[in-house]
Order: C-alpha cells, then sequence, then structure tokens
C-alpha cells in the first residue's frame, strides 16, 4: 500500500470508530440450574427439565474478572454492546496495522531522501 492509501485506511477506521455507539467488554453465557424442589420438572427422572436460561456476562478489566448474572430484558441492550467493543478491538487493531506500516513506508522514504 502507498502511504496514501494507508492514510485513507485510517480515516475510514477512524470514521468507524466514533460511529460505533455504546461498547462493553466480556462474554455472555447461558446457565440452567435445578434447584431444591424434590418434586420439581428440573429433577423428573425420566425427562428433567432444567430451569433457565440464565445469562451470565463475564468480562475481565483493568485485570479484574467479573462476572454477573443479566435479567433477560437486558440480554439484547448487552448482545449489541458486546458486538460494538468487539468492533472496537478489531478497528483498533486495524488501526495499529495500519500506523505502523505508515511509518515503515515513511522510514524507507526518508533514508531514501538523505
Ligand atoms: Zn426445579
Amino acid at each position: 500500500m502507498t502511504t496514501q492509501q494507508l492514510q485513507q485506511r485510517i480515516e475510514k477506521l477512524q470514521a468507524q470508530l466514533a460511529a460505533l455507539g455504546p461498547i462493553h467488554p466480556g462474554s455472555l453465557s447461558q446457565q440452567y440450574n435445578v434447584c431444591g424442589n424434590p418434586t420439581c420438572r428440573c429433577k423428573d427422572p425420566k425427562r428433567p427439565r432444567k430451569h433457565g436460561p440464565y445469562y451470565q456476562l463475564s468480562y475481565t478489566w483493568r485485570g479484574r474478572s467479573t462476572t454477573r448474572f443479566v435479567r433477560p430484558h437486558e440480554v439484547a441492550a448487552l448482545r449489541a454492546k458486546l458486538a460494538a467493543y468487539k468492533r472496537l478491538r478489531q478497528l483498533t487493531t486495524a488501526w495499529v496495522d495500519a500506523a505502523i506500516a505508515l511509518q515503515q513506508l515513511e522510514r524507507k522514504a526518508a533514508q531514501r531522501a538523505s
């Protein structure tokens, strides 16, 4: 890629980053549980049907791991934030890739000029 192409790529990445919207790190998992009631459907000997799904959000930030339950009505909005966070990381990585490539091109150009 040329210097100009890399600069255009970076500008596009910056615009995509600015348009991201709400973010949150982590991943969602589903859990199914059994309760303490011995006659409950979750203890049915033939066809046990566990309770759930219960949604759990897990993430590590600044070296601290957090896991918490997520209410069903929060799941959709949270999924969107998790997807946006993944996109943020992809865009940031692509920007750094382009920045390193640009620096190398600029260094070569400076060496040719001297
Ligand atoms: Zn039960």
